[in-house]
């Protein structure tokens, strides 16, 4: 079955979410794709402090309000898992896994980003089995145990922070001596009696038989080799933009959808960008709700001219 509605967002992240209750305030008909569950990245985030208006608030239940405003003025969440996409047609075209399509008369792509592996012999054969990219998913599996974080970023070290509730000792493996991560998480987990760092040593393997039993890793000044046992391994490395659907469809630079930074418009007409798939300096949840609301705010523009 075929239907044409007026704004179609793909991707329920706070960027996706912030657009659809704008674009469905302006009165546009607007169904929100997304491929799991509503909240992106942020609904995997432990504690978050630095969205203005919310003193402090998990992840999940940032996006669970996020996600009932973001429906609440009719805007319909779709769970479905695009498969191609036909941006120049007019209307738009969606195409599922599935086989259904869905058109629409504007587009506003809000994929997100997803997390970067190691790239490390094992780190695939122990995935679910000690590697992991989420500590507040799987960070209750290891209570009582020794874990590993990669990464010397705010992910990293905040999420570390979380993962202290359950292991008995976290320690932080930064492939330099300094981090990037802010000031004061950085000064909040010197703190932390549970973590140690060992810098500047990135990972050689992920050992284990049946389950991870710890990482092989290099010192990246000396190139002496140790090995640090570890129940688990929370992979913190940084995000890649979830841009594949668009390749060869958007002007990209270096994967990240490039934007007009006036109204989020990309190369194509009648499709805009918004949050951390596109070229920005700053991913937080607060750029990419502000991204979200230009970007809707845009395509309804986009439209009025469109229909004048
Ligand atoms: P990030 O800032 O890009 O940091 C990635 C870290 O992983 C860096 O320390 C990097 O090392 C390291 N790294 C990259 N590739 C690696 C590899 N192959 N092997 C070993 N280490 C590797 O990523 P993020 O921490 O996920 O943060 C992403 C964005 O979200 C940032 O803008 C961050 O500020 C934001 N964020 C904000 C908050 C908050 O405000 N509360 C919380 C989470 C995330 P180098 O330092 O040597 O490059």
């Amino acid at each position: 079955m075929k239907t044409t509605t007026d704004i179609v967002i793909i991707g329920a992240g706070p960027a996706g979410m912030a657009a659809a209750l704008y674009a469905s305030r302006a009165g546009r008909e607007t169904v929100i794709i997304e491929k799991y569950y509503p909240g992106g990245q942020a609904f995997q985030t432990f504690h978050i402090e630095n969205y203005p208006g919310v003193k402090s608030i998990d992840g999940p239940g940032l996006s669970e309000v996020m996600s009932e405003q973001a429906t609440s003025f009719g805007a319909k969440l779709l769970i479905q898992e695009v498969k191609t996409l036909d941006l120049k047609a007019n209307p738009k075209k969606i195409m599922f896994r599935n086989g259904d399509e869905l058109e629409a008369k504007a587009v506003i792509l809000a994929m997100g980003a997803q997390p970067k592996h190691l790239d490390a012999p094992g780190e695939v054969e122990f995935t679910g089995k000690g590697v992991s990219y989420c500590a507040t998913c799987d960070g209750a599996f290891y209570r009582g145990k020794e874990i590993a974080v990669v990464g010397g970023g705010d992910s990293a070290l905040e999420e570390t922070m979380f993962l202290t509730r359950f292991a008995s000792k976290v320690t932080i493996i930064h492939r330099r001596n300094e981090f990037r991560a802010t000031q004061i998480i950085q000064d909040r987990i010197k703190k932390e009696a549970k973590v140690s760092f060992l810098t500047p040593y990135i990972v050689k393997e992920v050992l284990g038989e049946e389950k991870m039993t710890g990482l092989q890793l290099i010192n990246r000044e000396t190139n002496e080799e140790v090995f640090l046992p570890a129940a688990g391994v929370f992979v913190y490395v940084g995000y890649a933009p979830q841009t594949e659907l668009v390749e060869g469809l958007v002007e990209l630079e270096n994967g990240y959808i490039v934007t007009n930074e006036t109204n989020l418009a990309t190369s194509v007409p009648g499709v805009f960008a918004a949050g951390d798939l596109r070229v920005k300096n700053l991913r937080q949840v607060v750029t990419a709700v502000a991204d979200g609301a230009i970007a809707a705010v845009s395509a309804d523009h986009w439209l009025d001219q469109q229909e004048s």
